[in-house]
C-alpha cells in the first residue's frame, strides 16, 4: 500500500488528551494529534513542555495517581479504556518507545541478545532459541553483527547501545515507534547515523513514527509534520519544513531560531532569542501561557487563552496574531510600517 493512499483509521489518533500529575502539575493540556502508518510526526518544545509525559501517556506508562483524560486511539482502540492485559499486549506489539538514555534502559548484567529476546518471548509464541535467532536478525537490521547478542551493554559504545534500543523497539513488529530524544545523549556524528537508521527502518516497514526533540532542525529533517508544544499544549502544527522555515507562533519562531528576512513582514516580528523558562505546570499564567515571554504580546494576551486556529493549508497555530484578524491586531514594530502598508 502506498503511503499516499487514504486510510480510514489512522494508526494513532489522540483526542483532547490531558495529563495531571498527582501533585497537580498539568503537564499535558488538551492535545490532539494524528499519525498515519508510514508517516513521521515530530514533537518539539523546550524541556518541561510535556513531550515525554505525552509519550508515556500513549502507552499508559505514567506513575500511579496520575490523572489522564481524553482518548488515545491506537488502530481505532482506546488505550485509556483497555484492560491491563490488553495494554501489555499493545506495548511492544502495537507501539514501542525508544528512550533517551540507552544505558539506563538496558540491564547492565544481562547479555543484550537476552534483553532483545525478552519481549519476543513475552509477546510471541516462540521457543527461546527462535527468540535469540530473531534477536540476532534484529541486530543486523540496526547495523550491528548478529554475534553481538552475546555482548553486555558496557561492551558497546553509546551509539551501539542506542541501536540495541531500536532493535528492541522493533522486536515485536509494532506499527508505531515513539522515539523520545533518541539522540540527545550522543555526539553529533552518531546522532545523524541514528536518525538516518530510524528514518530508514520506519520507511522500509511502513511504520508510524513520533520523534520527540527540542531541536526543530533535526525534526524538520526527519519528519513529515511537526507539532510544537508549549506548557503542555500544541501551539503550532503543520508540514515540517513549513513550520521550521516559516513558523507562525512566536514560540515556534524562537525555537527555529528564525531571524528577519528582508521584505518578509512576519519575520520582522521574530523575537531575537527567548529569555526565561516555560511556566511551572502547577502554576500556569492566565491567558496565553506564552505571553510572559512573548515579545509580541498584546494586552489581551494576559487574559485571553488561545486555541489552535487555521493558519493556512494543513497548518494551525494558537496565537492571536495568526490569521486575517490576527494580522490586523498585530502590533506595528519599529521599521515595520512600510512593510505593512505594502502587504
Ligand atoms: P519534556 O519531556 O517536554 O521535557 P516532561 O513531560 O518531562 O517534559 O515534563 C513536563 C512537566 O511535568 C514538567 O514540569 C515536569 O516537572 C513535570 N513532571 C514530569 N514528571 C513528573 C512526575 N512524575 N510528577 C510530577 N510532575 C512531573
Ligand atoms: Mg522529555
Amino acid at each position: 500500500m502506498s503511503t499516499t493512499s487514504i486510510r480510514k483509521t489512522p494508526l494513532l489518533e489522540v483526542r483532547d488528551l490531558t495529563v495531571t500529575y498527582a501533585g497537580g502539575a498539568q503537564a499535558v493540556r488538551g492535545v490532539n494529534l494524528q499519525v498515519e502508518a508510514g508517516r513521521k510526526l515530530g514533537i518539539a518544545g523546550e524541556s518541561g513542555c510535556g513531550k515525554s509525559t505525552l509519550a508515556l501517556a500513549l502507552l499508559r506508562l505514567l506513575p500511579a495517581g496520575t490523572k489522564v483524560t481524553g482518548e488515545i486511539l491506537l488502530n481505532g482502540e482506546d488505550v485509556l479504556a483497555m484492560k491491563w492485559g490488553q495494554v501489555r499486549a499493545v506495548r511492544w506489539a502495537g507501539a514501542s518507545i525508544v528512550f533517551q538514555g540507552a544505558m539506563h534502559s538496558l540491564n547492565a548484567v544481562h547479555r543484550i541478545g537476552d534483553q532483545i529476546a525478552e519481549p519476543i518471548l513475552l509477546h510471541k509464541k516462540v521457543t527461546p532459541a527462535a527468540a535469540r535467532k530473531r534477536a540476532g536478525e534484529l541486530l543486523e537490521q540496526v547495523g550491528l553483527p548478529a554475534a553481538r547478542t552475546d555482548a553486555y551493554p558496557h561492551e558497546l559504545s553509546g551509539g551501539q547501545r542506542q541501536r540495541v534500543m531500536i532493535a528492541m523497539a522493533l522486536a515485536c513488529d509494532p506499527g508505531l515507534i515513539i522515539a523520545d530524544e533518541p539522540t540527545t545523549a550522543l555526539d553529533v556524528m552518531i546522532q545523524a547515523q541514528i536518525l538516518r537508521l530510524i528514518e530508514q527502518l520506519v520507511s522500509e516497514q511502513d511504520l508510524g513514527l513520533i520523534m520527540i526533540s527540542h531541536d526543530l532542525a533535526v525534526l524538520s529533517d526527519t519528519c513529515d509534520r511537526l507539532a510544537v508544544m508549549y506548557a503542555g499544549r500544541v501551539v503550532e502544527e503543520g508540514p515540517a519544513s513549513e513550520v521550521y522555515e516559516g513558523a507562525h507562533h512566536p514560540y515556534s519562531r524562537a525555537l527555529s531560531g528564525a531571524f528577519p528576512r528582508i521584505g518578509d513582514l512576519s519575520s520582522r516580528f521574530a523575537p531575537q532569542g527567548l529569555p526565561g523558562d516555560p511556566p511551572d505546570p502547577s502554576a500556569l499564567p492566565a491567558g496565553c501561557t506564552f505571553h510572559p515571554r512573548c515579545a509580541l504580546a498584546l494586552d489581551s494576551c494576559a487574559t485571553q487563552d488561545q486555541e489552535l486556529r487555521d493558519a493556512g493549508p494543513g497548518r494551525q497555530a494558537a496565537c492571536v496574531l495568526v490569521g486575517p484578524e490576527g494580522a490586523a491586531a498585530a502590533p506595528v514594530l519599529p521599521g515595520a510600517e512600510e512593510a505593512r502598508s505594502t502587504s
